[in-house]
């Protein structure tokens, strides 16, 4: 007899299939049909507002941008087939680790095929067998992936908590090799980490810092490097780790670090070397964007003036938010439940806006979430529009909004 290994999985089938026969939509349905602008699709032939795509600079239709792309597919083809360290380096991929140094400053770079594969390849590659991982509870899950994938003995802390951290660090032996794993804004709340003190404990204990800044880079910090920047602790961070895949508005992942002895990761860091490197037309369109991202000055302004209007909006509606203030460009909106964030997700697509829809195992324990990611070119017409349609949708779900806020 077969053992059906897909079993496992039936309760979450018909959790699903629940959903679909309550007249949900179906989450892991939504298809873009024409997408129109970075704030605006067509989802199953409705205008849709996008709110949720991490677009935080707009780049995904920068004419420069598109231009770079356009020009390196002619003059270099569609795709590499091969790996950095065989075929697959182009001059594209050598000018986008360029820009990469420029915009952070720093003496390396090296660019993965994705976010997901930079965290999985720069985890597991530092920290091996003896050596400690100490990462923040509510770490990404490419994070969480990179410490399975190494030797190293995983140690959690409360998520952004100094005092636990440094409980923590305590107890590991001094001689043993540390990398303490920080995000500078996380992801599920929004909120971000108070990088002063976190850094300043690892180092006090002989670590390793690496800060994964996805969703900080572009706007945090006079020069968008993140929000390592804005807190002013570059001097003592050891690796930053990012994406294309947000504000820079393409695909791809990247670690950039002044470690003298760099280089050497391209040849043991397995999720960069054991891989197809990124198309000639990707690098070159993520080189433009960064480069462009350096003085994108007013647009980091405004993307700040939208998510204020955003998050000020929806609480004085009485929304219940993750945050009090905001303090990135991810504004997260508290649910009940599962039953009702579903409710309030489906019937916010169906009224034209489109938002992530999060649970657990992504989200903290018992916490569900509507996300919404603010773009710097939404207008506060579209802003007004959505806060109208949260509006409609939670009578229409039946959530209850608090009196005042
Ligand atoms: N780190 C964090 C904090 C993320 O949120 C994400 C993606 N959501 C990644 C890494 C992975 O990025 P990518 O989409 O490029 O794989």
């Amino acid at each position: 007899m077969t053992v059906d290994l897909l079993a496992k999985y039936d309760p979450l089938i018909a959790e699903h299939a629940g959903l679909l026969s309550a007249g949900i939509r179906d989450p892991f349905g939504i298809v873009m049909d024409k997408v129109l602008s970075p704030t605006e699709a067509i989802i199953k032939g409705q205008h849709t507002i996008l709110l949720g795509t991490y677009n935080y600079m707009g780049m995904t239709f920068d004419p420069d941008v598109v231009a770079a792309g356009q020009a390196a597919i002619r003059d270099y083809g569609a795709g590499t087939t091969g790996s950095r360290v065989l075929n697959g380096t182009y001059q594209t991929h050598k000018e986008c680790e360029a820009a990469l140094k420029d915009f952070y400053g720093m003496s390396h770079a090296m660019v993965f095929s994705t976010g997901y594969q930079a965290n999985l390849g720069m985890v597991s590659t530092l920290a091996g067998k003896g050596d400690f991982i100490i990462l923040d509870a509510d770490s990404h899950a490419s994070i969480y992936d990179g410490c399975k994938m190494s030797n190293a003995d995983i140690v959690r802390f409360r998520h952004n908590d100094a005092a636990d951290l440094e409980k923590r660090l305590k107890r590991l032996p001094a001689e043993a090799g540390k990398l303490v794993v920080l995000e500078g804004v996380y992801s599920m709340l929004g909120d971000i980490a108070p990088l002063p003190e976190l850094v300043a404990i690892a180092k006090a204990h002989g670590a390793m810092v690496l800060v994964d800044e996805a969703h900080g880079m572009g706007f945090f910090g006079p020069n968008g490097r993140g929000v390592y920047e804005e807190q002013g602790v570059a001097d003592d961070v050891d690796f930053v780790v990012g994406t294309f895949s947000k504000s820079v508005g393409t695909v791809g992942g990247f670690c950039v670090s002044n470690h003298p002895k760099f280089e050497i990761l391209r040849l043991v860091c397995r999720p960069y070397t054991f891989t197809a490197s990124l198309p000639p037309a990707v690098v070159a369109s993520a080189a433009t964007s960064i480069r462009k991202l350096m003085t994108a000055h007013d647009k980091r302004a405004r993307l700040w003036e939208a998510t204020r209007r955003l998050h000020g909006g929806l609480k004085a509606r009485g929304f219940r938010l993750a945050t009090e203030t905001p303090e990135s460009a991810i504004v997260s909106v508290l649910m009940p439940d599962q039953e009702t964030t579903a409710l309030m997700w489906s019937t916010l697509i169906e009224l034209g806006v489109y938002v992530n829809m999060s649970r657990p195992p992504a989200t903290p324990a018992g916490v569900f979430l509507l996300r919404c990611s603010i773009c710097a070119l939404h207008s506060d017409e579209q802003i007004d529009i959505v806060l109208g349609k949260f509006e409609q949708a939670a009578q229409m779900a039946n959530l209850a909004l608090h009196e005042h806020a």
